[in-house]
């Protein structure tokens, strides 16, 4: 939809405050026009917007996002994996609302809040047993930071000076900043800054994708542990923790693997006095269907990082949780300098707090995790309609994490050339029809938020379809 040509007049636009310029343009691209006069944009080669149109955002409702000229996109990836019930959740919106008129910040040391310590005391009453001690950041490659110079400063405290290693697994992310992108191992973020990172010890990830013909998910993840115990046999003396995103790999192209690779890697790790990590970032809050991915292994962690969903997807907030065992290593008198001496301005927000306290009242209320059971049956049903497409791999689902792998042929499993960005397309096309799809190379994946309805996952279900259609012609 083209707006009317607007009469040449300089003034405020009112529903964004932001000076008018006369122009022919559509709100849309006025928008876009001006931001990429001085915006440089996350995740993004720039030049690729001298032919993809940016699109603005005025506001979101529910699972839809609006743009300037009035097009709407159904948000089939929660904006990023961070938003749980919808945009404008008008029972967040009041929470953070009222706060805001109580106390918008205070530095979180030599002083609390009552979010804070509320969101605390729910939290560890949450999550697996052990983890009692929570250690707020505001971004989750910030929390990784923290549970790994925790780790490793945790054995330095215990006299074990030469536990300074981490083992990762093949195709794993923990983030961009430079500690927790050294524990990850997608190539395309990190091979540029290598020179820059700390070495870390890479064992092969259990994800089932890379199965023999017949074999069982739990038979290939079993399988899989081989290399992990033979690393931690090897390496114990020297390694703080093992870091491991539970169950879905999901920046590494969600690769999923089975629970059972996390009950053996727990057993392990305290067979050989070697820290576990879990970073449930991007899984943590129902996204695979049990309230924390850890709970389907029965294992607890010794530092669980929690982000993205935390907050419903409102705003920026990150916790560790840790045990009173690592608390306690740090815990001394002031000479002894052994306190973890890290922290960030923003530590503890309370108006973060307070969207993570209602976010926690609508999983309770609403009984989320049992209604999502439903809701994930219904999203492998409407996969259905691409599941034995010719240029499908495979179809993979863990709760409401739902991927589909793109190849050029199914029969013989042939993939397609990055360069020639089949996934690009589909995003593209699915824009085009009124969905927001945003590939990770040639896998396409749904992870919506938890408000969507099932007519709506049959409509993305349909664009997704087309879109494999028309991306891989
Ligand atoms: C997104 C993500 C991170 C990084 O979180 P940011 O808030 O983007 O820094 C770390 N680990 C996992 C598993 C993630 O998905």
């Amino acid at each position: 939809m083209r707006r009317p040509t607007p009469s040449p007049r300089i003034g405020l636009d009112t529903r964004t405050d932001l000076p008018l310029i006369m122009s022919t343009l559509s709100r849309n691209e006025e928008m876009a026009r001006r931001d990429l006069g001085v915006v440089w944009h996350p995740c993004t080669q720039m030049k690729d917007h001298e032919r993809l149109p940016l699109v603005p955002v005025a506001r979101g409702e529910g699972v839809w996002l609006y743009d300037f000229d009035g097009r709407r996109y159904l948000d089939a990836i929660s904006s990023w994996w961070v938003n749980l019930f919808g945009h404008a959740n008008p029972r967040i919106n009041d929470a953070v609302r009222a706060q805001l008129g109580k106390l918008e910040h205070v530095i979180l040391a030599g002083f609390t809040h009552a979010p804070v310590l509320e969101l605390s005391e729910r939290l560890v009453r949450l999550l697996p047993t052990g983890l009692a001690r929570c250690f707020y950041a505001d971004n989750g490659s910030s929390a990784v930071e923290v549970a790994v110079k925790m780790s490793f400063h945790y054995w330095q405290n215990r006299g074990r000076r030469r536990k300074t290693r981490f083992i990762t697994l093949s195709n794993s992310y923990h983030g961009e900043t430079l500690g927790a992108l050294a524990v990850g191992d997608v190539s395309l973020y990190k091979d540029t800054y290598r020179p820059l990172l700390m070495d870390v010890i890479t064992v092969p990830s259990p994800d089932c994708h890379g199965r023999e013909p017949g074999e069982t998910w739990e038979a290939h993840s079993r399988r899989m542990f081989g290399p992990m115990e033979e690393a931690l046999a090897a390496h114990a003396d020297e390694v703080a923790a093992v870091i491991v995103e539970p169950l879905v790999q999901c920046a590494g192209s969600m690769r999923m693997y089975h629970p059972v690779y996390l009950r053996l890697l727990r057993e392990a790790c305290d067979r050989h006095g070697v820290h576990l990590i879990a970073d449930e970032i991007a899984v943590g809050f129902g996204r695979t269907g049990t309230m924390f991915a850890c709970e389907q292994a029965a294992v607890s962690p010794d530092f669980m990082c929690l982000s993205k969903g935390l907050t419903g997807g409102y705003l920026p907030l990150s916790v560790v949780v840790t045990t009173e065992e690592v608390y306690g290593a740090f815990y001394d008198d002031y000479t002894r300098l052994t306190a973890f001496l890290h922290s960030h301005s923003y530590t503890g927000n309370p108006l973060a707090c307070a969207a993570a306290l209602a976010t926690l009242d609508i999983f309770e209320s609403d009984r989320v995790i049992e209604r999502n059971v439903a809701l994930a049956r219904h999203m492998a049903r409407a996969a259905d309609r691409f599941r034995d497409h010719a240029n499908v791999a495979e179809v993979r689902q863990t709760g409401m994490i739902l991927a589909a792998e793109l190849v050029r042929d199914r029969s013989t499993g042939e993939r397609f050339d990055w360069r020639e960005r089949r996934g690009l397309k589909l995003y593209e096309f699915a824009l085009s029809q009124g969905a927001l799809l945003r590939p990770l190379g040639n896998v396409v994946y749904w992870m919506p938020p938890y408000v969507m309805d099932e007519s709506q996952i049959d409509f993305l279900a349909d664009v997704t379809l087309r879109g494999i259609d028309i991306a891989c012609a």
